[in-house]
């Protein structure tokens, strides 16, 4: 069950999830600076991906916020995790939105540098680093389908939300998307 808009033979969709179950070419982390294995989504993708993930983190070494790092997936049926730093959410006026929309970017660009068809992502930055998710949707999905728009890879971008909160305010930020952009919406 989910929501999807499609933009010639590129699909935004969304669905309500969990991220480390997905099979697409490339599922990205909420990472932190250090890329050391934390709690939340982090410690979901470490667990079930098993310890090479980290030691390959281990060995890139870090990632500053708003940017974004690639190690293989270890057990996980994607073969790609790209881990994103999202900023820690202060006041909304220190530069976080411009930090936010850098991280989904960033991650798409590692996609497209290795040709990937398709990329799941989480609610970046949404759980311990507190962005409110009514602010964090409607940035995330602007900025994925402008990546989308603008290049060949990937074709498809996955939000997986985790729980009916976050799935629900990133259906309202995709009808308002798809309306100012003349956009159909599917539900499926
Ligand atoms: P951050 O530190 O960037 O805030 P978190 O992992 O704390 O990262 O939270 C990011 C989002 O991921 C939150 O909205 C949280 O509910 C969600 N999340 C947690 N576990 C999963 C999972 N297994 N699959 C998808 N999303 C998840």
């Amino acid at each position: 069950m989910g929501v999807r808009i499609r933009l010639g033979d590129k699909t935004l969709e969304l669905i309500m999830g969990d991220i480390t179950e997905q099979d697409t070419d490339a599922i990205v982390n909420a990472a932190n600076e250090r890329l050391i294995p934390g709690g939340g989504v982090d410690g979901a993708i470490h667990r079930r991906g098993g310890p090479s993930i980290a030691e390959e983190a281990r060995r890139i070494g870090g990632c500053p916020t708003g940017q974004a790092v690639v190690t293989g997936a270890g057990q996980l049926k994607a073969r790609y995790v790209i881990h994103a730093v999202g900023p820690i959410y202060r006041d909304g006026r220190s530069g976080e939105a411009d930090l936010l929309a850098s991280a989904y970017r960033e991650s798409l660009k590692r996609a497209r540098e290795l040709n990937l068809a398709s990329v799941a992502f989480p609610s970046l930055s949404t759980g311990a680093y507190g962005y409110p998710l009514e602010e964090a949707a409607p940035i995330a999905l602007k900025t994925i389908l402008s990546f989308l728009k603008e290049n060949e890879s990937p074709r498809l971008v996955r939000m997986v939300l985790w729980g009916e909160k976050a799935y629900e305010a990133y259906r309202k930020a995709l009808v308002e998307l798809a309306k100012k952009e003349g956009l159909e919406l599917e539900e499926f």
